[in-house]
């Protein structure tokens, strides 16, 4: 590609190549990688212009602002997708089934039960990432590592969907060892979805096996 036609590429563009070229150097299929635009703080008209570009997957990290935002969009748009990527308290789970496609941010018993009663209730089937504390930060949400073989057997017996493990890796640190145990643990639980790599990283993520990447700054600038 010669430059004077990359400077008129759009953000959205810009991404798209980039994650096209990774799966390329990783041997894996074009189009193996969902790309979530993470649209959290940002209102609906730079939505839309991601969706003139032909991006239907969005995801937010609060319950509250994605219900403000989505139905509106949805109606307009039937063919969206919104993920679920943020912390996610037991009491909003009945709203959170009804708001979303997938949540990536599964990791507590508690919340696992309430996400159940909550899909039985609603008839609606929400395939959900578990999320994983693979730095081992205090701070941050996530499923322990020693933990992570019973939550998964205990939420698999509970018949939640559980389609794979998501994390993000320690900030300001080579995340790639981070994505590479991600990876592992995926392949060792016998799933095989991976939620990983963000607007600094997600090159690397793909390549080390990410199918969904979750990013938000690159697109639409910052927050
Ligand atoms: C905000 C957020 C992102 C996107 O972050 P960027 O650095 O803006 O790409 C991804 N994942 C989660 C869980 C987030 O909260």
């Amino acid at each position: 590609m010669d430059i004077q036609s990359h400077a008129t590429l759009s953000p959205l563009a810009t991404v798209r190549e980039a994650i096209a070229r990774s799966e390329k150097i990783a041997g894996r299929p074009a189009g193996s990688t969902t790309l979530i635009a993470i649209s959290k703080t940002k209102p609906a008209d730079a939505i839309e212009a991601l969706i003139g570009e032909g991006q239907m997957v969005f995801g937010e990290n609060r319950v509250q602002e994605a219900a403000l935002k989505f139905p509106d969009l949805r109606a307009r748009y039937p063919q969206l997708q919104l993920h679920m990527v943020g912390q996610l308290q037991s009491n909003k789970a009945d709203e959170a089934v009804a708001l979303f496609d997938c949540i990536h941010s599964l990791d507590r018993m508690s919340l696992a039960k309430a996400l159940a009663s909550a899909m039985d209730k609603a008839g609606k089937r929400v395939p959900c990432f578990v999320q994983v504390n693979i730095g081992e930060e205090e701070q941050k949400g996530g499923c322990a590592i020693a933990d992570l073989p019973q939550f998964l057997a205990d939420v698999r017996a509970m018949g939640l969907p559980v389609i794979g493990l998501m994390a993000v890796p320690p900030a300001n640190v080579e995340p790639s060892p981070y994505f590479a145990l991600l990876a592992k643990l995926v392949r060792d639980h016998g799933l095989d979805q991976l939620s990983m790599g963000m607007s600094g990283d997600y090159e690397t993520a793909v390549r080390i096996g990410a199918t969904h990447v979750r990013i938000g700054s690159a697109l639409f600038g910052a927050r």
